[in-house]
């Protein structure tokens, strides 16, 4: 506990006017801290010092920005610089004011700087015990983290080495030479990061102590979220200075293991004058607790009830926030829940920033000029505007780049040839193909932000935001103009760099999704939006309303809580063990900073499912919030899903179709300016979505009405009026629109509408699925693609956009097919003899030649992890009782009409008599209880019994890397629902029902993320 040494019944004007060392300010929100801060920072300043003299730090860029707005609006008098700053600005002055090493002060690597930088120099990081799990941008984007964590609690990577190799842990070890070697990348480009600056400055100021003098009053506001690096530089500055510092010790949400008091007692010395504020200036907000079916439920709730605050009770947006504990999974969905009630919000956060549409866009681009080889960016490319190929036309591309060979613009330009291409669609191939020749003849010559500039104009982004009359349009031309900085940025730092190593850098980055998702919240309010944003940059945030989602019980053990570890032994003063009791601590105070952002009210809601239609398992509220419950003697509302809410009535459809309405106009209107064969279709499309959207006006008019009439009567006599005033093409399109049966359907729910409302544009793409007679050919891998994302399905089985496997694909195919010429004849057969070892690693040597694997660190690791795997194998298969039958036999059988296809690894027969269906892995193992709801091994064993008449009763998956066998039961229940489970898919397939169904494990490995509309914002 902290010395309490004054009253807390303070006197305000005694604390502003504090003299004669150091003062430590401790308050809950609301009991003004800042205020204080910066009245001292006031009086300071009117007591004659000059501004330049006093550095008021804080944790964060939007807590400086927004101290930056009061003071410059209150100091009466000039001052040359405001020094109003985060940790590494505040190193970056030191260091600036004593002319110490200039030339790392304005070249800091940002955190996504760094991890381009390792993306693009993977070859020569060891990577034998850490696992890529199907995306490389996620594990270096966690070694950036960790590194980041490790530097400002000012552990270096000689000091993390050095403890790295008193540990047996093979992993550590590797992590510290990737430490070092990241240093030492980072040293090559002749720059620094944010944590070297810190250090750096504090170096300094132990080196020259008169470099201290440079400031006389050092400010320290939330000081609870600084880290020992920023702690140390702030006592060192202070040291022949004053300080005060204030803080919540309850208030840390970003301070490791939560270790916010701790933080605050470390600046308390015997000559602290410590006061705790007690006088609360904000009321307690009325708290209410919602209990909600899933997460779909719990997004439309939040974003009715804001609706309504919005339209009846004129509550400002920007003094409404959404605080959830994942912005790309909760604030995911409230973004879409926001969007069908046309609600303006903005999600906060780099995250957000790579998934809005334009910048997909301009990502998009900016891969395929790089690499044209780039299939699913020359996709949406070619699916968006300026191009906007329909689907079926895409298909067919895509089926040419593959049978022909040819990377997808090669395609394209064999596409025109194509007799089988309409001439429409070879219009938009060949403009295309002009902005690509274009805009490729400079990639390598041009500078990163005129290359970004330039690509922008040529494609007509901005032209096109410009037309689009939505609310969010000067957001996204802030985005649009963001990319641009990134690009400046980028040349700021690498002056010789070219657009092709920028493009290749922002990929990597935007991969991984950013790296700054701790991007803060506007403190100033956020252009009349309502913010949705990550529990953890809720600090310092003050609104009326706020929602605080998904308070599952579940939280407590998900990756959010995850800090990048430290060891113990490395810690540099005392903290919190990293252990239950920390993380339950930490979750409350992110809690109660999250409920204490609001004035008026906080809502704490949570979701028992996380499925759509309460599928999954069934989660409770978080402790901490139960008994907030509890305390506040207030009841559950439950909230279930709407299936038929906002989207459905006439108004949401009514948004909906004005938002659609614009981006045609647009469309249209662009095309007005060439010369294409299609250009007429295109108006008379425009303008019948523009009497659709009257349609819809008439009928919403026809309800205010209240006439008695049926809306098919309703429906009937609008469209008689509309069509007499109209040509025969418009009269053509308006009678084919489905619009009218959506309106009718009673069966609308969401999946429906989509489908409706694609078809109104889309010809089919029966000819593109995998048919056979009339059902759908189908595999075990089709079964688990579709069920975990229809939309992915389709573009990898439908579209079958050509992908370059990546290296782990390749090695795993490889180790596949090492095995299959090992047991098949060379050296073993199926009469259960096992070959000798050095057959097995000659398979390798042969396999590992011919896959074209080279040299690189990786490769080779990869080679060593697969003989040391092979070895344990060959070991395993020697002394094992079951004798394998067969190896790599395939299968098909009929399930209805449809078809199943697959081949199995490997079939043994077990002393008992019984078969055991085994199937090789080369990834992670799973444990039995996350293969539950796998499908794989159950339908080889119904294909066991159907195409082999064989009653196989085990199955085993064989995790070669690991050594490890896990089994899945293949009883008859199982097989039902097996059987159940893919003929429902193969109708879905049948039916083209490919809505996306994002979730973070399916997308977090999707290679198809760029294209995906479910995956922007
Ligand atoms: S990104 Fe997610 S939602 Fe989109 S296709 Fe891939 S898995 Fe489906």
């Amino acid at each position: 506990m902290l010395a309490e040494t004054a009253l807390s019944a303070h006197d305000p004007a005694s604390l502003i006017s504090h003299r004669g060392g150091p003062l430590l300010l401790l308050g809950a929100a609301g009991t003004g801290k800042t205020r204080l801060i910066l009245e001292r920072y006031g009086w300071l300043v009117e007591q004659g010092t000059a501004p330049e003299r006093i550095a008021l730090l804080t944790p964060s860029a939007a807590r400086a920005d927004a101290a930056r707005a009061v003071l410059e609006q209150e100091l009466r008098g000039g001052y040359s610089e405001l020094v109003v700053v985060t940790p590494p600005e505040f190193a970056a002055a030191v260091l600036r004011r004593a002319g110490s090493r200039p030339e790392l002060v304005d070249a800091t690597l940002s955190a996504g700087d760094r991890l381009s930088m390792l993306a693009e120099r993977i070859d020569e990081l060891p990577l034998q015990h850490h696992d890529f799990g199907g995306n490389a941008g996620a594990l270096l984007g966690s070694f950036v983290r960790r590194i980041d964590r490790l530097k400002a609690e000012l552990v270096s990577a000689t000091e993390f080495s050095a403890w790295a190799q008193q540990q047996d842990s093979a992993r550590e070890r590797e992590f510290a030479a990737i430490f070092e070697a990241h240093d030492r990348m980072v040293r090559e480009t002749g720059a620094c990061d944010e944590g070297e600056l810190v250090h750096s400055a504090i170096k300094l100021l132990a080196d020259q102590p008169a470099s201290r003098r440079s400031f006389q009053h050092v400010l320290i506001d939330d000081a609870q979220e600084l880290a020992l690096g920023a702690a140390t530089l702030a006592r060192a500055v202070a040291d022949e200075g004053e300080l005060t510092v204030a803080g919540d010790p309850q208030g840390a949400v970003s301070r490791f293991r939560g270790a916010g008091a701790a933080r605050l007692e470390s600046f308390e010395t015997p000559q602290t004058r410590v006061v705790r504020l007690q006088t609360h200036y904000r009321g307690a907000p009325a708290s209410s607790f919602w209990r909600c079916e899933n997460e779909r439920a719990q997004a439309q709730a939040v974003a009715a009830e804001i609706e309504r605050l919005i339209a009846r009770e004129q509550a400002d947006p920007r003094r409404i926030a959404v605080i959830v504990p994942d912005v790309q999974r909760e604030g995911q969905a409230v973004a879409v829940a926001l969007e069908e009630r046309a609600v303006p919000h903005t999600v906060v956060g780099d995250a957000a920033f790579f998934q809005r549409a334009e910048v997909r866009d301009l990502l998009a681009w900016l891969r395929l000029l790089a690499d044209p080889g780039d299939a699913p960016a020359v996709v949406r490319a070619l699916a968006r505007a300026p191009i906007e190929l329909r689907s079926v036309d895409i298909a067919r591309c895509t089926q040419i780049a593959r049978r022909r060979k040819l990377d997808m613009v090669a395609a394209l330009a064999a596409a025109i040839e194509s007799p089988q291409v309409p001439p429409e669609a070879r219009e938009r191939i060949r403009v295309f193909l002009k902005l690509y020749r274009a805009c490729v003849a400079q990639i390598d010559t041009s500078r990163p932000d005129l290359y970004v500039h330039r690509l922008i104009e040529r494609l007509g982004l901005r032209r096109q935001q410009l037309f689009a009359a939505q609310p969010d349009v000067v957001e996204r031309l802030r985005a649009l103009a963001r990319f641009g900085e990134l690009a400046s940025a980028h040349v700021a730092r690498m002056p010789q760099a070219t657009a092709r190593e920028f493009a290749r850098s922002i990929a990597a980055v935007a991969d991984y999704g950013g790296l700054n998702e701790r991007a803060e919240p506007s403190l100033t309010g956020a252009d009349g939006r309502v913010q949705v944003l990550a529990l953890e940059v809720a600090g310092g945030l003050e609104v009326d309303h706020v929602f605080v989602l998904g308070l599952r019980a579940s939280l407590a053990g998900s990756h959010a809580l995850d800090s990048e570890p430290v060891p113990d032994a490395l810690l540099h003063e005392p903290l919190p063990a990293d252990d239950d009791v920390t993380r339950r601590s930490r979750l409350e105070q992110w809690l109660y900073v999250a409920a204490s952002r609001a004035r008026e009210r906080a809502v704490l809601a949570y979701a028992t499912s996380g499925g759509r239609g309460g599928q999954g398992a069934t989660d409770v509220p978080l402790a901490a919030v139960e008994q907030a419950r509890v305390t506040h003697a207030a009841a559950w509302i439950d909230i279930s899903e709407d299936l038929f809410g906002p989207a459905e009535t006439l108004h949401s459809t009514y948004r909906l179709l004005r938002g659609e309405l614009m981006e045609g106009t647009t469309r249209a209107a662009g095309r007005l300016a060439e010369l294409r064969l299609d250009t007429d279709l295109d108006i008379s499309h425009a303008v019948v979505r523009y009497l659709e959207l009257l349609k819809l006006a008439a009928l919403i008019a026809r309800g205010d009405a209240e006439d008695g009439q049926s809306t098919a009567e309703a429906l009937r006599d609008i469209n008689t009026r509309i069509e007499q005033a109209i040509t025969a093409d418009q009269r053509e399109i308006f009678a084919s629109s489905p619009l009218d049966e959506y309106l009718l359907d009673a069966e609308r729910d969401l999946r429906r509408r989509a489908q409706v409302m694609a078809a109104r544009d889309e010809p089919s793409l029966e000819r593109f699925l995998p048919m056979r007679g009339d059902g759908v050919m189908l595999s075990a891998t089709d079964i688990d693609t579709y069920r975990a994302c229809p939309l992915r399905y389709k573009f990898a089985r439908v579209f079958r956009i050509p992908q370059e496997p990546t290296l782990h694909q390749r090695f795993g195919i490889s180790v596949h097919q090492v095995l299959e010429r090992f047991h098949s004849g060379d050296s073993g057969d199926s009469s259960g003899e096992v070959g000798p070892l050095a057959d097995l690693l000659y398979q390798l040597d042969v396999s590992w030649r011919r896959g074209g694997f080279g040299d690189s660190d990786e490769e080779r690791q990869l080679r060593a992890k697969a003989v040391s795997a092979l070895t344990r194998y060959h070991a395993r298969a020697v002394s094992d009782t079951g004798r394998p039958a067969w190896f790599e036999r395939q299968f098909s059988f009929k399930l209805g009409p449809h078809l199943v296809r697959g081949r199995v690894d490997r079939v043994d027969q077990l002393p008992s008599g019984e078969y055991e269906l085994i199937d090789y892995k080369t990834g992670r193992p799973k444990s039995a209880d996350q293969l539950e709801t796998d499908v794989q091994l159950s339908l080889y064993a119904i294909a066991a019994r159907e195409a082999w008449g064989l009653e196989a009763t085990h199955g085993a998956y064989y995790y070669l890397l690991d050594d490890r066998k896990v089994a899945i039961s293949g009883d008859r229940e199982r097989a039902d629902w097996i059987r159940s489970v893919a003929v429902e898919v193969a109708e879905g397939i049948r039916a083209q029902e490919f809505e996306p169904t994002p979730s973070p494990r399916s997308c977090g490995i999707c290679d198809y993320r760029l294209l995906c509309p479910a995956a922007e914002c």
